[in-house]
């Protein structure tokens, strides 16, 4: 053979014994075939059958070869396929050239490879090769679909030859879904579990009939498709988890960011909107979590999001953002009321109650909508606006909707501007401290003063306490003006204290709940009370009672370290909160304070009077004292007295002073405060305060 040939039929690198025996089979074959055929032309009988004996044994030699040589074909190309496998199948089309490789190995015209989900609300994956085309869908799971993949373990086995009208065990219904004449099928199992099946087809068209022999190819197959596929959705879960709520499946944060910036760089059509955002804050969630425990909280957080989809496009973008925040993203609207529209549609599928492990809860909430109306919108500028409209929507008094607008967008610019100032005013000692005092009704006389924060800033004038202390708690800011509000009412309280021998005025300060939950704040009260020298006894905190609500436990163990250093404790705003009433007898605090709300008709609403006594009863009971604020008329005071609540304070007994403007009134005779006197307006503690008598607060450093 010369070496050109020799190279041709078995390679360069010399025969190996695979190809020695591949050329002999040929030749014999060929031997016989010559053999027989010149035998037949002469018909010499004998010899045709003793040739013809020889011929067969030789031939099943060689067709015993070829189909060894069949299955090296299927082995190579196994290797071949368990080399594609390794490579990590990451997007549909590498599965579908798996698929397509299948397709070679069995000669086939069609495979498909179902991967079952997590969970079974979820959608299957389906990815089909036919024909050389493929194509990938998400299939709901439903029993033609179980049935399809649960096939393959029948009988005891996790392959299965199909053939058509060889009976419904046999899956003609398989093959007639996909209108396959026959087919072979593998289960794609990992350690025991059953993730979906591996399936080669042919069609009507294509009579040759799969073998056990492709089954158990099929089944050697399958693990490695298996453990493939378990690494795709394996990186897929990874995937999920880092841009999905883990709790709700929606999307989280990060993915939403993502959405709402992809959408702003969009070009919409002319008259259509780009982008509407819904801020959403169920209303009273708190309750639900600390009355009924955080799993009936987080089932809830379930409902909500079902609730949430079902108002809204598929497309949608539908995110927590976190707690009991979520947000939607609503692309390409005709107009601002098409998000309005998506926002009541909402509040109307939640006033149906939810069953919480068997506790019947309705729930409300709080919509903010902002609207990309601008090219120049950034995704911040559009979930501030959006955050701002729900805040609004809160004060409206809950489970409303409100769109951002040019008023909404006055006061966010300046809740920022007051932002950037209030640093410097805290260092610049712009910030000081007023007192409005707290009168006995039996007696009254002054028994106290609450200590209340004042801004005077040079550019934009007096600013109220409620509209800078909720911008100092945002920006943690609270923890330093609080200190200094304490620091300056306690001196004040020891100097009143010595300039009226007798009287011990006691003064009360608000905190804050970011104050309180310190860890350190107990110790810093302790500290200010040592510094200043004031008696314990005369230091009264006022907490809000929301702050009852949260953190039950921690907000216990700080209320008694407080109590231990010998102050007393106040419940402000008692009513407008949600604690509960049974657990206000374990609270260790001294007294309630009653909002103006509630005082506000007490003389002219029967039932606001019930009410209000009922509060004062209350407090008689648990032996708290009783303190209404907001007194601003004469009647307001004369029904309080004949309720016997104890103390009261209000603009009809004296507006907040300054330090000097609160002595000259302890200086007066007993009862002349209740006799309507001390009343000052502004103006004096205003005028006093530039001549530098005020009490301000020390320069921070
Ligand atoms: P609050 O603790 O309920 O204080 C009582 C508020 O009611 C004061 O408002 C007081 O001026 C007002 N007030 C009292 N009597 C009347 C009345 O007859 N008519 C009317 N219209 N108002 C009356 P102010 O000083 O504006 O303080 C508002 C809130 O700001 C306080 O409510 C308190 O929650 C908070 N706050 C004030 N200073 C501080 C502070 O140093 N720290 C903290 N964390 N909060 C403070
Ligand atoms: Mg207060």
């Amino acid at each position: 053979m010369s070496p050109v040939i020799r190279r041709a039929v078995l390679g360069t690198r010399g025969p190996n014994p695979s190809q020695v025996r591949s050329v002999t089979a040929a030749l014999a074959v060929a031997v016989v075939a010559v053999g027989g055929w010149a035998l037949v032309e002469r018909a010499e009988t004998v010899e045709t059958l003793l040739f013809l004996a020889l011929a067969a044994s030789i031939v099943s030699v060689g067709v015993g070869y070829l189909s060894e040589r069949y299955q090296r074909r299927h082995l190579e190309q196994l290797s071949d396929s368990r080399d594609l496998l390794q490579q990590t199948v990451r997007s549909p089309l590498s599965v579908g050239a798996l698929l397509g490789r299948l397709c070679k190995i069995f000669g086939a015209g069609f495979a498909e490879v179902v991967v079952l989900p997590d969970a079974l609300d979820q959608a299957a994956l389906l990815v089909r090769v036919c024909g050389g085309q493929t194509t990938e869908t998400s299939e709901a799971v439903d029993q033609d679909l179980l049935a399809d993949v649960f096939s393959v373990t029948v009988p005891a086995s996790l392959s299965v030859v199909l053939r058509e009208r060889a009976g419904p065990a046999h899956g003609d219904a398989i093959l007639a879904r996909r209108g396959l004449r026959g087919a072979v099928m593998a289960a794609l199992s990992v350690e025991g579990t059953i993730l979906g099946s591996l399936m080669v087809g042919r069609g009507q068209g294509d009579p040759r009939p799969f073998t056990d022999e492709d089954r158990r190819l099929l089944e050697a197959l399958a693990p490695q498709v298996g453990v493939t596929l378990e690494k795709l959705r394996l990186d897929e879960r990874i995937n999920h988890q880092a841009f999905h709520d883990s709790l709700t499946g929606l999307a989280n944060r990060v993915l939403f960011a993502d959405r709402v910036v992809h959408s702003l760089e969009r070009r919409v059509e002319p008259g259509r909107l780009r982008a509407a955002i819904l801020f959403i804050d169920l209303d009273d969630f708190k309750v639900v979590n600390d009355t009924l425990g955080h799993p009936s909280g987080d089932l809830l957080l379930q409902g909500v999001t079902r609730r949430l989809r079902r108002v809204v496009r598929p497309f949608d973008t539908v995110a927590r953002l976190g707690g009991d925040e979520f947000a939607v993203l609503i692309e390409d609207l005709t107009g601002p009321e098409e998000a309005v529209a998506v926002a009541e549609r909402f509040l109307e599928e939640l006033t149906g109650t939810f069953d919480l492990h068997g506790t019947p809860v309705t729930i409300g909430a709080s919509v903010g909508i902002a609207i990309a109306d601008r090219p120049s919108m950034t995704y911040d500028h559009l979930l501030r606006e959006a955050d701002v409209a729900m805040y609004r929507a809160k004060e409206r008094g809950k489970a409303t909707v409100e769109t951002f607008d040019a008023g909404m967008q006055r006061a966010l610019e300046r809740r920022l501007r007051l932002k950037g100032d209030l640093e410097k005013a805290v260092g610049a000692g712009e910030l000081f401290v007023e007192y409005q005092p707290i009168v006995a009704l039996e007696s009254g006389t002054v028994v106290g003063v609450e200590a209340l924060a004042r801004w005077d800033s040079p550019s934009l004038g007096r600013i109220g306490p409620r509209e800078f202390i909720p911008v100092a708690e945002a920006t943690g800011l609270i923890r330093e003006i609080g200190r200094q509000v304490l620091r300056t009412a306690c001196e004040q309280a020891v100097r009143w204290s010595v300039g009226q021998s007798g009287r011990n005025l006691s003064v009360s300060v608000n905190l804050s709940p970011r104050q309180l939950l310190h860890p350190d704040f107990a110790e810093e009260v302790a500290t200010i009370l040592r510094e200043t020298e004031l008696s314990p006894s005369l230091l009264n905190l006022e907490i809000t009672e929301n702050l009852l609500v949260e953190n039950t436990a921690t907000t216990m163990e700080r209320l008694h370290a407080l109590k231990d250093l010998g102050v007393t404790l106040a419940i402000d705003d008692f009513g407008t909160g949600y604690s509960s009433l049974g657990e206000l007898k374990f609270l260790p605090v001294d007294s309630l304070k009653i909002p103006k709300s509630f005082v506000d008709n007490v003389a002219t609403d029967e039932r606001e009077r019930a009410f209000l006594a009922g509060i004062i009863g209350l407090g008689r009971t648990l032996d708290l004292r009783v303190v209404a604020v907001g007194v601003e008329r004469a009647d307001q005071l004369d029904e309080l007295r004949e309720m016997r609540c104890d103390l009261a304070q209000g603009f009809h007994l004296a507006e907040p002073l300054d330090a000097d403007g609160v002595s000259e009134l302890l200086s007066q005779p007993a009862g002349a405060a209740t006799a309507d006197c001390g009343r000052r307006p502004w103006k004096v503690t205003q005028a006093r305060r530039q001549s530098g008598d005020a009490d301000s607060l020390p320069r921070s450093a």
